[in-house]
């Protein structure tokens, strides 16, 4: 005969187990209103609904840290002796501190079930719970009980021993990203010093060791791994200013706060805390999103005000630089250096820098909301909104990381489980603008639009992004990719005041990426462009003409003019001329070359030696249309050749990489199709 059913009944303590395994084994157990009643576990044998079953009842604990004997001995129980099933008892009128130890059974990876006991006293205080909606989201089987009364106890019977024959693996809460780079480097070096630990088991050691988690400290003697896990611990201590410990207790509380705020309706008030408080307002039904826009209509407004005057002075050293650079040469000199120092190099990477200032702004900004614990609201109410057009809201934390740069972003995708949300996201990622467009965008508002409209015009360009991705993702749904969305919790982790050294490192983490691609990628690229630019060389220029007319002369006999050239039947009608073309070929190298090229076009062959800053010479040359033009068409179109690469190596397949560059391009086009158009027709063009 094999092993009995083993159920063990897990829960806080005054959750109602006793009662409950009172009610299982018709024993008379001691129940009592005070902790500490049930130290040792208690067995008995219940023969409802088939199969004989054993059940114990553990102590009651609110946690499976190993601070208290009552947390070992149900922690013990659990790992060790391996019950078929436990059952935690919930008491539903305290739900999210009794939520706890349920998502700690959860990570654990063994088979629970919650029986949302106390149902009566959650009733009569006003509580109601979708338990349906509940159970998806959390992936576990609920079943409402009502101990003393024994209701619900057949069905909590049943469900347990369905559960107990159903494959489960761990849940995995989302700690932050932080707090997951230090889980990933913990499990690398478990995996390499601990190659008998079972997979599923890596990540919960490692973040109980980031807890220091006394026990599994001991099992762990590796002196690499322990002093690896110290220096995480520092280092998550200074940049995020709380103990790893209590990051961690903010992970589960968030995955909590997340799933009852979807699923807890209170009818009367019993919120408490400060972040509760807060987010009543800010992830509010109705006021919550206008908040979350306000916000980002707040970041471009600094963006610009804050980031102007330094931009300036950036865009003056760099004039002086390449005049003083001029100057070593005798005037009118037509040497080739010298035009490759100035018109290259200087024109294209000093183009590029001078929006340093506005990228650490946006950045730094990013990295407050962030470290603040604000865009994980933002992910919430992004995700309420998305649930309600039939998408997967994980889709937009992807989504979110694509504010920086696409690449990580659609490799952020990999969280989504089903193929088809994958797919979907990984393909609209690009339309959320990154860091990359930001000095396109820094060029171009500031030389056609007032100071008054400036933050709004790039608040519309970011919601425009935005707007698009969440209406092909939605398009791609009904069509390509059909089929059910998987449901999923967004965490909702208090918040904390962030520390100086955390946004300071997660600012520069971007920002110096910034600077080391202007360093190296867009200063070769500049190179190019400039060869491309100057040569081959027109000889002998009509003398007849005037200055403008020689320099555009020259500039159409090179390479650079001929390709943009032959490209402006197609380009004309969305307004761009031959420069923005090759400057827009550019672009898909990296997109801050649109920046570079356009400065170089403007420098080489300049007529006069005053070096007047781009934005101006593109105010007079071009409309406010048209700037508005080049910055739909540079949004919407593929962000740059890695995106495009890495989209194919996520998806594995050639494939979908290409119809992600046929798809953004073609749809870039459009869109800038019917604004031009439109734009000049009602007669903005002039
Ligand atoms: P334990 O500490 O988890 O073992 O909890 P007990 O089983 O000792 O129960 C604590 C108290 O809650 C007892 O007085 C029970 O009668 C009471 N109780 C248990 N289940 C329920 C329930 O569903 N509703 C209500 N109102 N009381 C319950
Ligand atoms: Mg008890």
């Amino acid at each position: 005969m094999g092993r009995r059913f083993v159920m063990a009944l897990a829960g806080n303590p005054n959750s109602g187990k006793t009662t409950i395994f009172n009610q299982l084994t018709g024993a008379r157990q001691q129940v009592g209103n005070y902790p500490g009643v049930t130290l040792e576990k208690k067995e008995g044998i219940s023969s409802r609904g088939g199969d004989e079953i054993q059940v114990v009842d553990l102590p009651g604990t609110y946690s499976l840290t190993a601070y208290s004997q009552e947390e070992r001995v149900a922690r013990q129980f659990i790992i060790e002796e391996k019950p078929d099933v436990v059952v935690d008892v919930v008491d539903t009128s305290n739900l999210e501190r009794n939520l706890y130890l349920a998502v700690q059974l959860m990570e654990l990876g063994v088979p629970v079930v919650l029986a949302f006991n106390m149902s009566d006293m959650a009733e009569s205080r006003g509580l109601e719970f979708d338990v349906d909606a509940m159970s998806r989201l959390m992936g576990v089987p609920i079943v409402p009980t009502e101990g003393h009364r024994g209701k619900g106890i057949d069905e909590m019977v049943a469900a347990a021993r369905k559960a107990a024959a159903t494959a489960c693996r761990p849940a995995e809460i989302r700690y932050g990203a932080d707090l997951e780079q230090s889980i990933k480097r913990i499990v690398a070096q478990l995996n390499g010093q601990m190659p008998q630990m079972p997979t599923p088991q890596q990540r919960w050691t490692a973040i109980k060791l980031l807890e220091n988690d006394a026990e599994v400290l001991a099992t762990v003697k590796t002196a690499t791994v322990q002093a690896l896990v110290r220096k995480e611990q520092t280092r998550l201590e200074a940049v995020l200013g709380d103990s790893p410990e209590m990051l961690v207790a903010d992970g589960r509380y968030g995955f909590i706060s997340g799933v009852c705020q979807e699923t807890v309706r209170s009818t009367v008030e019993a919120r408490h805390t400060a972040s509760d408080r807060i987010d009543e307002i800010v992830i509010h039904r109705f006021w919550g999103l206008p908040i979350f826009l306000g916000l980002m209509y707040g970041v471009f407004w600094l963006t610009f005000t804050v980031g102007m005057p330094p931009m300036e002075w950036i865009e003056g050293a760099f004039g002086w630089l390449s005049e003083t650079v001029s100057r070593l040469w005798p005037a009118g000199s037509e040497s080739l250096l010298l035009s490759l120092l100035v018109d290259g190099v200087i024109a294209g990477v000093g183009g590029v820098l001078v929006f340093l200032p506005n990228i650490l702004l946006l950045f730094l900004a990013i990295a407050i909301l962030e470290d603040s614990g604000y865009l994980a609201r933002a992910a919430f109410i992004m995700d309420r909104l998305m649930h309600k057009i039939g998408l997967h809201g994980k889709s937009f934390i992807p989504m979110l990381t694509g504010l920086g740069c696409s690449i990580p972003a659609i490799m952020a995708t990999r969280t989504l489980e089903s193929r088809r949300d994958r797919l979907t996201t990984m393909l609209v990622v690009p339309l959320v603008s990154c860091g990359a467009r930001l000095p396109i965008y820094a060029l171009i508002i500031p030389a056609f639009f007032p100071q008054a409209w400036r933050a709004p015009m790039l608040w519309i360009i970011y919601v425009i992004g935005i707007a698009l991705a969440i209406l092909c993702a939605k398009l791609l749904r009904v069509t390509l990719f059909r089929g059910e969305t998987v449901p999923f919790v967004m965490e909702l982790p208090p918040y904390r005041l962030p520390t100086l050294k955390g946004i300071w490192i997660h600012m520069w983490d971007r920002g110096g990426a910034y600077l080391k691609k202007a360093g190296t990628v867009i200063l070769a690229i500049s190179i190019v462009l400039w060869a491309l630019t100057t040569f081959p060389q027109l000889k002998d220029v009509e003398e007849s003409l005037s200055a403008e007319a020689q320099q555009a002369e020259v500039l159409a006999h090179t390479t650079a003019g001929r390709i943009g050239h032959a490209l402006e039947p197609v380009i004309r009608p969305l307004g761009f001329d031959w420069r923005i073309g090759t400057a827009m070929i550019g672009a898909f190298a990296a997109k801050e070359v649109f920046v570079a090229q356009l400065g170089i076009v403007y420098s080489v062959g300049e007529a006069d030696e005053e070096s007047e800053p781009l934005r101006e010479k593109l105010r007079n040359n071009y409309t406010p249309l048209v700037g508005l033009c080049i910055m739909l068409f540079m949004l919407i179109s593929a962000p740059c050749m890695a995106t495009i690469a890495v989209t194919r190596r996520e998806s594995n397949s050639w494939g979908w990489a290409l119809f992600q560059l046929a798809g953004l391009t073609l749809l870039a086009y459009v869109v800038t199709l019917v604004v031009y158009q439109a734009g000049s027709w009602l007669g903005w063009g002039i």
